[in-house]
């Protein structure tokens, strides 16, 4: 059963069939799925959630789908940790990691929003998908188009790590590299998306794109035991994602899944790269565009798409906005492994190092519970750690010689609990 009742624009509230259209005739707003939340009283509840399937389908209801699932059968139910060993570190009592480091296929967020598009792109009847991408999209969009028999046209701009650009083509995608910044692609992909017949995830399917990205905040709000934490913390790149988390928190109230405890949201970026953390620090609505310059590649979008709505996201909910040096991405990346066994990429170091800066300003109360969102996994992005990790001692294969490494080693070496 579906509850989807077609799109509408978001400005001036003109519906729409579903179809590959993202943005209104009219007023060029952007156009949003409608659900008969009415009719899903009663019927969407914890228990036929519990009953679903041990992927992000579990939330079937609550996406713009009509028939089965056809992409992200094994995507989605990442691990939500405890992380005790960084409560300790930061000082404070109840502190998350929702880590979709693990997600699969390629090990980012995206595999919500492309299971979701790609499904739906094959049910409007396409057979070629396509992507602007800071990377990860990329990898997820070529990933799921193979197994899904699509044709796919991921588009990045040149100057990524090697890990995102073999991440997309071992899956043999057509990939283009633009000779410009993530804003130039993206503005090519919407022409390329009004003249070919395509279902380019993020532009004309863009409206259940990024319904997925619920199904993170759906999937928190689960594995706390039908809970919301009071403060997540999460990335910004186009603002995809941290809306829709909190609208996915809002639907799980509304529907009466979860009690309200008035959840707030903040946004972490790039010091390189921060039009939302900076109109939310000036009080301003409207984003000002930037020319990015961080390591955080993956979340360097100096002209974010739903920006707008990131930032009335994070005023009504009540959060901020914060960012990270380089320096303090790197550090947090380190951070992160060494404390709780979870490497992530830049834009994780990002929201880790807005964490703690939330929380020593006391933006963040040290006693309530904290939910960090980690996006995207380290192993794609070597590039930013391997000149900061010492490397290993190099010794021939006697225990003389291991011996002697460890009696010069013993003086230096911290006591392996403390961290
Ligand atoms: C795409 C991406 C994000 C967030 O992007 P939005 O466009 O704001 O949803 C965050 N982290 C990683 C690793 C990403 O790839
Ligand atoms: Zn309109």
């Amino acid at each position: 059963m579906s509850y989807v009742r077609g799109l509408k624009c978001r400005e001036c509230g003109q519906n729409y069939p579903e179809k590959g259209v993202h943005v209104c005739e009219t007023c060029f707003g952007p156009l949003e799925v409608q659900y008969d939340y009415a009719a899903m009283r009663g019927k969407v509840t914890r228990e036929s959630i519990e009953a679903g399937p041990r992927n992000l389908w579990r939330y079937r209801d609550l996406l713009p789908i009509h028939g089965e699932p056809k992409s992200g059968l094994h995507s989605g139910l990442t691990p939500l940790k405890r992380a005790r060993n960084l409560e300790k570190v930061l000082g404070v009592r109840e502190l998350y990691i929702k880590d979709d480091a693990a997600n699969y296929p390629t090990w980012s967020y995206k595999e919500r929003v492309v299971s979701v598009a790609i499904t739906k792109a094959i049910e409007l009847g396409y057979d070629t998908v396509g992507c602007a991408s800071t990377g990860n999209l990329a990898n997820s969009v070529a990933a799921h188009a193979a197994e899904a028999g699509l044709r796919a046209f991921v588009m990045i701009p040149h100057d990524l790590e090697q890990g995102k650009v073999l991440g997309s083509l071992i899956f043999n995608p057509t990939m283009v590299r633009i000779q410009g910044n993530y804003d130039d692609v993206n503005r090519l992909c919407s022409e390329i998306a009004d003249k070919y017949r395509w279902a380019i995830v993020n532009v004309n399917l863009r409206p259940f794109y990024t319904e997925g990205a619920k199904t993170f905040g759906f999937e928190i709000a689960e594995q706390m035991g039908w809970q919301l934490p009071k403060h997540t913390v999460c990335p910004t790149a186009g603002g995809t994602i941290l809306p829709k988390i909190y609208k996915g928190y809002r639907e799980l109230i509304d529907l009466g899944i979860v009690a309200d405890n008035q959840p707030r949201i903040y946004s972490a970026q790039a010091a390189g790269c921060n039009p939302v953390v900076e109109a939310i620090r000036a009080g301003r609505d409207l984003i000002k565009p930037q020319k990015p310059k961080t390591i955080a590649k993956s979340i360097a979008i100096g002209n974010p798409a739903d920006g707008f709505y990131v930032v009335q996201a994070v005023k009504e909910s009540g959060g901020w906005g914060e960012d990270a040096t380089d320096t303090e991405i790197v550090d947090a990346i380190k951070l992160l492994a060494r404390t709780e066994g979870t490497w992530t990429e830049p834009a994780g170091g990002t929201t880790l190092a807005a964490t703690i800066k939330l929380i020593e300003s006391g933006r963040i109360p040290r006693d309530e519970s904290i939910c960090v969102c980690i996006t995207g996994n380290g192993l794609k992005t070597v590039e930013v750690v391997v000149d900061q990790l010492e490397p290993p001692a190099s010794i021939p294969p006697s225990l003389e010689a291991f011996d002697a490494l460890m009696a010069g080693r013993e003086s230096v070496d911290p006591a392996p609990a403390s961290v």
